[in-house]
């Protein structure tokens, strides 16, 4: 190696989530030295800092996880469908300590700035403590939904009780009797509310977009049903390769909801009504990509989420209207009794889309335009900053000195999601412009193709890759076209973060592949087979 290329690191990695334990089992193979660095006092990622009560999975737990070793898939054992936080941190522990990887990980340290270095071929990266690093390879693993979004509601530093974000739940909070009021209700507060409600003194959710909620359907693992998956972790693993979403679901199943007689699709719908997101994969192939198909649908969840609201005047706000936006515009929330918890007398729900829109924030709680609700608490579950988010908060800077924020102003462009003209030896895990897939299935796809791209660079002796801009606009280009064709890019008429349209002074923009996750794993391939046609690869000088 050049010695000017010599760094403390030849990878740097933000963030120890999944994506910060793929990079260290697959950065390893690849023989390069890594250090993990996460502000966070754990690892984790999303599971150490969303600790509200409630939290859990959304994919069902045994897919859910890292599948680089058949021993961890075949040790751990989750303890019911859809893990709670503490148990996916559990799990996340167990492959630490399991794969050695503690020695890589620095928590409590938080990366404030990287800078492309270009006469030595490297990234300088400080730190808020004020240390600076260098490395050859500057890798994201901050995740795609951890930037929080904090609404502009006028008054917020006025209420005198805790107020926080859901994703910075504080550790000693004592709901108990306490009046909570929510402001969103997206996934997040999907999960929150049935547990909270059994104790808190009442919780009040202030809604502006209604949301498709689908089943959960919670359920122990039984002996048998873990036999049944560890005997087949292979094709399960194989599942997720090479489904549209990357989960380990039995699709595509080869029939449209449009080409089926209404009621032999009804009877479909009913059989598979078991929750998860299996049901909209594992009925019919066209319930995302037919307008009709997805109204057939999306009445169905209409009709199912009425029955299960005692008040129709509840119902009718906290249920889309049939032909209000097409589902999965918004991604759907998946419940464990939120629907029933309106059917209890300490929930309730305000409308502030059309009735009543919040007006400030109080010393002692929340005014609408036409009341004020008291609370003890109010908690902000209003979402994230998704895909870029993390990589625009703080300062990184490309070979022309422009930051990744400012080069997103308008678009969100990128390769794949991986890497990023103007920023050389940058690495993404499901940056922008990647699919929205079961995450761990995303991650180390990516994961190894960032391995598969800085082995070429070991091995072939080059000290930098460019990413080619010609590539960039051709992938952006695909992206935005495929995206032009599904029914999600309606998802700017309802604030959609899968389109950056919950983001306030910011135009909403293709943030998603949506060509199928599958797809987008064999073009990842396609990329390593031949030589990473989308770089250019280059020595130093002299
Ligand atoms: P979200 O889906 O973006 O929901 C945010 C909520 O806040 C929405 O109801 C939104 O209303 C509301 N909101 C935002 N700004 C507001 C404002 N200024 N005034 C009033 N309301 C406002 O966020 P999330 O619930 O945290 O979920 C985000 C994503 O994280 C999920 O879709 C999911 O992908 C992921 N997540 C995953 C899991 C899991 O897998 N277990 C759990 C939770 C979250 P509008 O809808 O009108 O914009």
């Amino acid at each position: 190696m050049d010695s000017r290329q010599e760094t403390d690191f030849d990878a740097i990695v933000v963030g120890a989530g999944f994506a910060g334990l793929a990079l260290i089992h697959y950065l390893r193979e690849a023989g390069v030295s890594v250090r993990v660095f996460d502000r966070a006092s754990d690892i984790g990622g999303t599971w150490t800092w969303n600790r509200y009560p409630g939290a859990a999975t959304d994919s069902e737990s045994y897919y859910y996880c890292l599948t680089f070793s058949k021993e961890l898939l075949q040790e751990w054992r989750w303890s019911k469908r859809y893990a709670g936080w503490q148990e996916t941190l559990a799990y996340m522990h167990f492959v630490a300590d399991k794969c050695d990887m503690w020695p890589h990980i620095q928590l409590n340290t938080e990366i404030t700035g990287a800078e492309y270095v270009a006469d030595r071929g490297c990234w300088l990266v400080t730190t808020g403590g004020g240390d600076t690093y260098t490395c050859k390879y500057f890798i994201s693993g901050m995740g795609m939904i951890s930037e929080p979004v904090m609404p502009n509601v006028k008054g917020m530093e006025r209420f005198r009780g805790p107020l926080f974000h859901s994703a910075r739940w504080p550790e000693d909070l004592d709901y108990a009797g306490k009046r909570v009021g929510i402001i969103g209700a997206g996934a997040t507060t999907v999960q929150m509310v049935p547990v909270m409600a059994q104790t808190a003194g009442s919780v009040t959710v202030f809604q502006r977009t209604p949301n498709f909620i689908l089943p959960a359907m919670q359920r122990p693992m039984t002996p048998d049903w873990e036999k049944q998956i560890k005997d087949n972790y292979d094709e399960i693993v194989a599942k997720c390769r090479n489904h549209v979403f990357g989960m380990a679901f039995d699709s595509p199943v080869g029939r449209n909801a449009v080409d089926t007689p209404p009621d032999e699709r009804r009877r479909i719908f009913e059989e598979n009504w078991n929750g998860s997101f299996r049901w909209v994969f594992e009925t019919f192939d066209d319930l995302l990509s037919s307008a009709e198909a997805n109204r057939m649908a999306s009445e169905f969840i209409i009709e199912k989420m009425r029955e299960r609201i005692a008040d129709p005047e509840v119902a009718d706000v906290l249920v889309p209207k049939p032909g209000e936006y097409p589902l999965f515009a918004k991604r759907p929330p998946l419940d464990h009794g939120y629907l029933e918890s309106f059917n209890r007398d300490n929930v309730h729900l305000v409308d502030i889309a059309d009735r009543e829109p919040i007006a400030e924030i109080t010393e002692t709680g929340v005014r609408t335009t036409r009341n004020h609700y008291e609370f003890d608490i109010i908690v902000l579950a209003t979402g994230f900053r998704a895909y870029t988010g993390a990589l625009e908060a703080f300062p990184i800077r490309g070979k022309s000195g422009r930051t990744l924020a400012q080069k997103w102003e308008k678009t969100s462009d990128s390769i794949m999601g991986v890497c990023v003209a103007d920023f050389p030896n940058l690495l993404l895990v499901t940056g922008p412009q990647a699919p929205f897939a079961n995450l761990p299935t995303s991650i180390e796809q990516n994961a190894i193709w960032i391995a598969d791209c800085i082995r070429k660079m070991q091995s072939e002796g080059y000290d930098v890759f460019e990413p080619r801009r010609d590539a960039e606009q051709k992938w952006s280009a695909h992206v935005a076209e495929i995206h032009a064709q599904t029914l999600m890019a309606e998802g700017d008429k309802v604030h959609s973060w899968m389109m950056g349209a919950n983001i306030e002074k910011h135009p909403p923009r293709v943030l998603i592949y949506f060509g199928g996750a599958n797809v987008y794993y064999d073009k990842l391939r396609e990329s390593v087979e031949a030589g990473f046609p989308e770089l250019e690869f280059a020595r130093l000088a002299g």
